[in-house]
């Protein structure tokens, strides 16, 4: 898989690395391991939960060769994502289904990849014979709103905007009721994120949720947050923050293919319980993988 190379390469010789000369798994591989762990930003808490996962093992085989580590670490890993909600259905397949369009409000602070995230998914949904319409409501910064326009010319979507400054709610509420009209597909909400007045984002994010609710009750059915993978214990913090602000249902986890730190899609899913559902691993509009534990994991350690 071309755009996880990095992540992958690094880890591996580095885990061969830990093990060379070593024929069994004791004490000393797994402080090794832990610290590997923890240096591809998997995060201290679910680094621990995967070192305890494998010491039981070892403890129960009495003898753990190192040459099983990879498979053991990797079967651990999809065994721990497995436990929480990491593991995905696929947007895609729901939406059109209900006769509705299927309302997707992306949140994200700047510079993590959110429009790009929305130009890829619009094309992936385009693609597949489905209907989509684009709503601009990040209308804090000019260049979201010339950039979602970009985005839509690209693929060949409408974008519903106001332009800048404009009341985002009701940016909101346009493209809502443009997909209706249109008997779209999909809808795709750009939001904006402004962290660092955290009263003033749950507000912003419940006004625009109330008022598309006015058109489609139970919209939005997916909030997506967009983290950037490579910002490590930022893209935590970011998430931390998210969660608070609103109910994040799914995530999309950007910028993969240039950082060797992948570990923070497994920390993050594990430690929030939320599905991460794509991963971003370039800049073009086909970038955009559905997230699969198995794979995802077998390239980050194969
Ligand atoms: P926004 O401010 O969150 O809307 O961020 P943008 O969508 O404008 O993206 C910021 C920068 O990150 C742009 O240069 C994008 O091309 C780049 N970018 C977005 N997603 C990816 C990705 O998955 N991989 C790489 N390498 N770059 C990305």
């Amino acid at each position: 898989d071309a755009g996880l190379e990095k992540t992958k390469t690094n880890f591996f010789e580095q885990l061969s690395k830990a093990v060379v000369g070593k024929n069994t798994v004791d004490e000393a591989v797994l402080d090794d391991l832990e610290t590997l762990l923890v240096h591809a930003d998997v995060g201290i808490d679910t680094t621990v939960k995967v070192i305890d996962r494998i010491e039981a093992r070892v403890a129960r085989d009495k003898y753990v060769n190192t040459s099983e580590l990879d498979r053991i670490l990797r079967e651990e890993i999809v065994a721990l994502l497995e436990d929480n909600k990491s593991g995905s259905t696929a947007v895609l397949d729901r939406a059109g289904s209900t006769g509705q369009p299927y309302v997707i409000m992306v949140v994200g602070v700047n510079g993590v990849g959110k429009t790009t995230t929305i130009g890829k998914l619009a094309h992936r949904f385009h693609s597949a014979g489905k209907t989509v319409v684009l709503g601009a409501a990040d209308t804090f910064r000019a260049a979201a709103v010339d950039q979602l326009i970009i985005w839509g010319q690209r693929v060949g979507v409408p974008v519903v905007s106001h332009g800048m400054n404009t009341d985002p709610a009701s940016v909101a509420y346009d493209a809502v009721q443009k997909g209706v009209e249109m008997g779209a597909d999909v809808v795709i909400i750009d939001t904006a994120g402004r962290l660092h007045n955290k009263v003033n984002l749950m507000n912003e994010l419940s006004k625009i949720k109330r008022v598309m609710q006015k058109v489609i009750p139970d919209a939005p059915h997916e909030v997506l947050l967009v983290l950037d993978g490579s910002t490590g214990q930022n893209a935590f913090l970011q998430a931390k923050e998210f969660t608070k602000a609103t109910e994040v249902t799914a995530l999309a986890i950007t910028k993969l293919d240039g950082t060797a730190r992948g570990g923070v899609v497994i920390g993050i899913s594990d430690q929030f319980n939320i599905p991460v559902r794509y991963i971003g691993v370039g800049e073009k509009m086909t970038d955009l993988q559905l997230f699969d534990r198995h794979t995802f994991v077998n390239s980050l350690f194969k």
